[in-house]
């Protein structure tokens, strides 16, 4: 175990080779690594799903100069540093806090994926991986032989744990879960929905998504559990936390700032 305490870019590069940071395609705006760099050593990680001013400030009251998200600095595009983007900025350099995003590479990791985390909440076993993007899979699948309502119960539980509450619809069937798949984050979509379908997927569980897949899931005799966009995006960031405490030492901890969403 490393007596000195390492420097962002050093927890950067080990994280970036774990992750595999430079093939997982994403989003431009994700802009997946190091964000922000700072001048002091890492004492201390702030795990949180957003960069946001909640966020930022939970780090700083934690004692923190490390903050690992999923949705970073850059989420909403391009933008003028002026208003809250200024005052984020300028939080964070006061502070000397660095800025470490993952998104898509955390979404996919076998380890520290949300799915796969997900799916080990709730008491399922993947078999293969689920949601086909850019050439890879972002979620996962398995077989299982539950009450689907057992399962919505399940969901609503872990999202509650996180400020939020599960969805399922149709909710009124009483039937039988036998095959699954997960797709964490705003994860609902015509597309998805259709690919559940064709991979024989009877219950499938998202993050949130819009009104119209709600309309569209009977439809393909699916039910989707609509666990939180914020509360299935909780789980990859502790575990990049927690991986860090074993590699490096360093002490951390979550910061909670759920959207109810
Ligand atoms: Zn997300």
């Amino acid at each position: 175990m490393p007596t000195e305490l390492p420097t962002a870019a050093a927890v950067a590069v080990h994280l970036d080779a774990l992750l595999a940071t430079s093939t997982v395609p994403d989003y431009p705006p994700a802009l997946n690594g190091l964000q922000l760099d700072n001048r002091a050593p890492v004492r201390r990680v702030a795990a949180a799903v957003d960069l946001s001013r909640r966020t930022i400030e939970g780090a700083i009251a934690a004692g923190a100069n490390l903050l690992v998200v999923h949705h970073g600095m850059f989420w909403g595009g391009a933008q003028r540093l002026v208003g809250a983007a200024y005052d984020r900025v300028r939080l964070l350099l006061a502070h000397d806090i660095a800025v470490y995003a993952s998104h898509i590479p955390l979404d996919c990791h076998p380890e520290l994926g949300n799915n796969v985390l997900l799916a080990r909440e709730l008491a399922l076993a993947p078999d293969r991986g689920f949601g086909a993007f850019k050439g890879i899979e972002i979620g996962v699948q398995g077989a299982v032989d539950v009450a689907t309502a057992e399962l919505v119960r399940r969901a609503d539980a872990f999202a509650r744990t996180h400020g939020g509450t599960a969805i399922a619809t149709p909710h009124d069937t009483p039937r039988r879960t036998r095959r699954w798949a997960i797709a964490t984050g705003g994860s609902a979509s015509s597309e998805t929905l259709r690919e559940a379908r064709d991979a024989g997927i009877d219950t499938f569980i998202v993050g949130e998504g819009p009104h119209h897949t709600a309309v569209e899931a009977p439809e393909h005799g699916l039910v989707v559990v609509y666990t939180g966009h914020y509360a299935t995006e909780t789980l990859g960031v502790q575990a990049v936390a927690r991986h860090l405490e074993r590699e490096f030492a360093l002490p951390w901890s979550f910061v909670s700032a759920p959207t109810g969403l």
